[in-house]
C-alpha cells in the first residue's frame, strides 16, 4: 500500500449559531484506506461530510484533498472527489449509459476519453450488462452501483459514500461491500454508516464522532486487539463443580451461566485453555464448547457514545441569539 495522504482535515469546526456541530477535528486518510465514519444521530457526520465535499463552509479549519485546499482551490479539490450521497442522484428515465455519459460530461472528462471512462466505471461496478437498461427498472442494488459508478467516473483520489448499503438485501449488501473494498485499491474511501458489522467487514480504520468531537480513531487491527477480553465461555456435558474449575491455574473467577455453561475470567498471561482441555479429557467432563469472549464494536460504540445523550455542546447564553438561525 502506498502511503500518500489523500485527505487531510486540520482543526475543523462548524458552528450553527451556538450549536457546535463539529468541534476541532483533525484526521487523515491515506491511499488504500477505507475509513468507517460512525456516530449517533446528530453527532456531526453529515456536517463533516458536507464540508469535506465542499458543500458547506467550515467555521474554522482546513480540508486538503490530494494536496488541494477545498476553500482556496475548490475546482481542483472537487475534481479529486467522488461522492455518493445517502439518496443517489440518479435519473430513473435515463439508461445506465446515458446517465453515466451525462455524469462524465459534468465532470469535464475530455471527449476522446468519455467512452473509456464510462466503460471502465461500468466494468468496475458490474454494470456492463445493464448499460442499455432504464435506471428506473433496475433493482435497488443495481441503482446503488450506478450511484457508485457516477462517483468514480472521473477517477477521483477520494470517494465518499454515505450509507451505501441502506435498504439493500443481504446479497446486494455483500456485493456492494466487496465493490467498496475493491475501490480502495485505487482510491481513499470514507464510508459513513450506522451498520457496525459493515465497518468491521469493509473498513481498515474506524473513526467515531460524538457531540462534534472525534472520540475514537483506530485501525481495525488495533480495535480487534481491544476487543479481546479476559473471559472464556466453556460448556461441558458432564460439568465439574465450580471449585474444580476455580482451582485450575490461570482461572481467576468462575460464573455459572446455566447447568452446562460457565464463564471464566482468566489471566491472559497464564491462559488455562490447554489445561481445561486436558482435564476435561482426563476426567470425562465432555467439553463441547470453548470460546474466547470478545467485546463487540457495538459495545465499544455504546461505551464511548452513550455517557451523555445530549449530542451537541451548546453555549446556553447564546441560545436566544440562534433562534431561527440555520446555515
Ligand atoms: P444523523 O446521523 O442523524 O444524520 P449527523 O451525525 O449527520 O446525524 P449532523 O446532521 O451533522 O449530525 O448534525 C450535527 C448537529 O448540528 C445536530 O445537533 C444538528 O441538529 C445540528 N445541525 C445540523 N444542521 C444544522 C443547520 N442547518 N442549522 C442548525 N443546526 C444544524
Amino acid at each position: 500500500m502506498n502511503n500518500d495522504v489523500l485527505i487531510r482535515i486540520e482543526h475543523l469546526s462548524r458552528h450553527y449559531g451556538p450549536i457546535r456541530a463539529v468541534e476541532n477535528i483533525s484526521f487523515e486518510v491515506k491511499r488504500g484506506e477505507v475509513l468507517g465514519f460512525l456516530g449517533p444521530n446528530g453527532a456531526g457526520k453529515s456536517t463533516t461530510m458536507q464540508i469535506l465535499t465542499g458543500n458547506l463552509s467550515p467555521s474554522a479549519g482546513r480540508v486538503i484533498i490530494n494536496g488541494y485546499d477545498i476553500l482556496d482551490q475548490p475546482r481542483l479539490a472537487k475534481a479529486e472527489l467522488g461522492y455518493l450521497p445517502e439518496t443517489p442522484p440518479i435519473y430513473r428515465e435515463l439508461t445506465v449509459y446515458e446517465y453515466l455519459l451525462y455524469c462524465a460530461r459534468l465532470n469535464k472528462i475530455p471527449k476522446n476519453q468519455l467512452r473509456n471512462a464510462i466503460n471502465s466505471a461500468m466494468e468496475r461496478c458490474g454494470l456492463t450488462e445493464t448499460r442499455k437498461r432504464l435506471i428506473g427498472n433496475l433493482s435497488k442494488g443495481y441503482q446503488q452501483r450506478v450511484g457508485i459508478a457516477q462517483a468514480i467516473i472521473h477517477s477521483p483520489a477520494v470517494v465518499i459514500l454515505d450509507e451505501p448499503t441502506v435498504g439493500l438485501d443481504p446479497i446486494q449488501i455483500r456485493e456492494i461491500r466487496s465493490l467498496i473494498r475493491e475501490l480502495s485499491n485505487n482510491h481513499s474511501v470514507i464510508l459513513s454508516t450506522h451498520i457496525l458489522p459493515e465497518v468491521q467487514s469493509t473498513c481498515n480504520r474506524v473513526q467515531i464522532i460524538n457531540k462534534g468531537k472525534l472520540v475514537l480513531n483506530e485501525s481495525i487491527d488495533d480495535l480487534n486487539q481491544q476487543m479481546q477480553s479476559d473471559n472464556l465461555l466453556i460448556a461441558f456435558r458432564h460439568p465439574p463443580g465450580i471449585q474444580a474449575l476455580e482451582s485450575i491455574g490461570g482461572v481467576v473467577r468462575v460464573n455459572k451461566v446455566d447447568n452446562e455453561r460457565f464463564e471464566l475470567h482468566i489471566e491472559p498471561a497464564n491462559d488455562p485453555t490447554d489445561k481445561i482441555v486436558k482435564m476435561s479429557a482426563d476426567q470425562n467432563w465432555h467439553l463441547y464448547e470453548l470460546s474466547p469472549q470478545r467485546r463487540s464494536l457495538e459495545e465499544i460504540f455504546m461505551a464511548i457514545t452513550s455517557s451523555e445523550h445530549q449530542h451537541v455542546d451548546v453555549e446556553p447564553q447564546a441560545l436566544s441569539v440562534a433562534a431561527g438561525e440555520s446555515n
